[in-house]
């Protein structure tokens, strides 16, 4: 169907395509009539939320008055945590405003984004939205120890005079892929001044691999390095919508200026403070999510499925077939997960680790309709 408004949008927009969410639980009880829905579909804390971040989001006690803009709590908190000066933090509605606040402010037509193939959408959707030339380098092998994963040599070969900003997931969603300490910095130290990379760990929490990195640890190093941390995740706020980049204080200044003076809520504040605080609440999402990780994946290999190695809270698992007819004979079953051809991945689902219970669920659904 032609859209008439499509010729007065900005050329960047007129090529964009929706981000394609996790089905949520209600419309998948309205369109099939199933009940006891399981969704395993966008990499969410299975556990929720600390009960100190519920009690503080009860405890806010002025929603008629605008949040602080400048987030100044949440901010001594997290400059604290990271070893930085409050300046160098920008608070986003998720993770997914700071990269598109990012782009917003280093991108232009006739200017240069990279990022590789089957790397975490939004950086194609916030590089396509500036008017902005993507420049996607290959992966890595399906046959190699991180299949599917970013290619740091093929990147940097794409690097030149245009280009602006690199988006690096480490790790990658939905490949579950990672980057070690050493690839990833010698990476950064040679690209040039002109650009900025972004480094983003919206999984940070959850990856126990040795010789995995904390960019963070870098900043005074790298002027031109941001990394991105979110509360979506490992701390089990996604509805809530908070997250940050971690930058040198110039560049934070920028993105400070770009972004929208309340674009994080006062609830959102308050629960992201108190989430950082409870470390027990963490460390037991964590281990739930590595104890099952396992356990998923060893049953998805019992099913004779294909499954590349996830440092994540989700496994990417070759079906060996059409993906497609099985994710939805998956929701006849009552369970959601994310279909991922979008990401150039046909044959693959993308399945998020949830509580034991709901992972029986899977793997019995998986076993009735599944298999390969
Ligand atoms: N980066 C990666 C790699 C992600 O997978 C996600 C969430 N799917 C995000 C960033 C954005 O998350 P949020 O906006 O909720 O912080």
């Amino acid at each position: 169907m032609t859209n008439r408004f499509l010729d007065l949008a900005a050329p960047g927009i007129r090529g964009l395509k929706p981000y394609q969410p996790g089905k949520p639980i209600a419309e998948l009880a309205r369109e099939y009539g199933v009940a006891d829905i399981v969704k395993l579909a966008s990499n969410e804390n299975p556990l929720g939320p600390s009960p100190r971040a519920l009690a503080a989001i009860a405890a806010v006690s002025d929603p008629a008055r605008y949040p602080d803009a400048n987030g100044f709590e949440l901010k001594q908190a997290l400059a604290a945590r990271h070893g930085i000066a409050p300046a160098g933090i920008t608070l986003g509605n998720g993770s997914n405003d700071v990269l598109v606040l990012l782009a917003e402010s280093f991108l232009e037509p006739g200017l240069e984004a990279v990022y590789s193939r089957h790397a975490f959408a939004v950086y194609a959707l916030a590089v396509q939205a500036t008017g902005a030339t993507h420049r996607i380098a290959d992966a890595l092998p399906a046959d190699h120890a991180q299949p599917y994963g970013h290619d740091l040599d093929a990147m940097a070969a794409l690097v030149g005079p245009a280009t602006r900003l690199v988006f690096i997931a480490n790790p990658n969603n939905p490949t579950g892929t990672w980057l070690d300490s050493g690839a990833l910095e010698r990476f950064i130290a040679g690209l040039p001044e002109h650009v900025v990379v972004v480094v983003d760990e919206a999984y940070f929490e959850y990856v126990a691999q040795p010789g995995y990195p904390d960019a963070s640890r870098w900043l005074n190093r790298y002027p031109n390095l941001v990394v991105t941390r979110t509360f979506s995740k490992a701390y089990g706020l996604a509805g809530l919508r908070i997250g940050y980049g971690l930058s040198h204080p110039e560049l934070a200044g920028i993105l400070n200026c770009v972004r929208q003076p309340f674009n994080t809520s006062s609830v959102a504040q308050a629960a992201a403070l108190a989430a950082l605080r409870d470390e027990e609440h963490l460390a037991s999402g964590v281990a739930l999510n590595a104890a099952e990780l396992e356990r998923v994946e060893a049953g998805c290999r019992r099913l004779g499925l294909g499954v590349i190695p996830s440092v994540g809270n989700f496994l990417l698992v070759d079906m060996r077939r059409p993906a497609q007819p099985v994710y939805e004979a998956l929701l006849r079953e009552g369970v959601i997960v994310r279909p991922v051809d979008n990401y150039g991945l046909p044959m693959h689902l993308r399945i998020s680790i949830g509580l034991p219970a709901e992972n029986d669920r899977l793997l019995a659904a998986l076993d009735k309709v599944g298999r390969p």
